[in-house]
């Protein structure tokens, strides 16, 4: 299922669209400073366009920031997450959360009652738990 929707900053709220894109700005761990990175709103579509051209090395991990506030968009649920507000309608948004090791594939969307998976992800293998169910922890 793809979803037409708006993304938007979790921390200001404030639209990242930027015409058919979803624009951030990204950091690479051996730079200083803050670039503008635009990404397909599509869920599990990793094309990129950065400004300047940028290479990536598989497994390097970069660091995704608000163009707004400028806040570190890294999940509270993975570090390895970056996690976006993907609004529906007015009143109803998911959260939107895809990977930032460069290579890494996965993407997922988890709404009010259920965890959907894009790219290369795995319904076995969902990093975060799964915050519909409350389970005992496995010792
Ligand atoms: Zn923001």
């Amino acid at each position: 299922m793809i979803y037409q929707c708006q993304y938007h900053c979790p921390k200001c709220n404030k639209s990242l669209s930027k015409d058919t894109k979803v624009q951030l700005l990204f950091r690479k761990s051996d730079q200083k400073e803050l670039k503008e990175i635009l990404l397909e709103p599509e869920p599990g579509n990793y094309d990129f366009y950065t400004n300047p051209p940028t290479n990536f090395n598989k497994g390097e991990r970069v660091d995704f920031h608000c163009t707004n506030c400028k806040k570190d968009l890294t999940s509270k649920k993975d570090k390895n997450f970056v996690e976006l507000k993907m609004m529906v309608n007015d009143f109803i948004f998911f959260e939107a959360l895809f990977s930032c090791i460069y290579g890494d594939k996965r993407t997922y969307i988890i709404t009010e009652n259920d965890i959907d998976v894009y790219g290369e992800a795995n319904y076995d293998d969902i990093p975060f738990p799964d915050v519909s169910q409350i389970e005992e922890p496995s010792i």
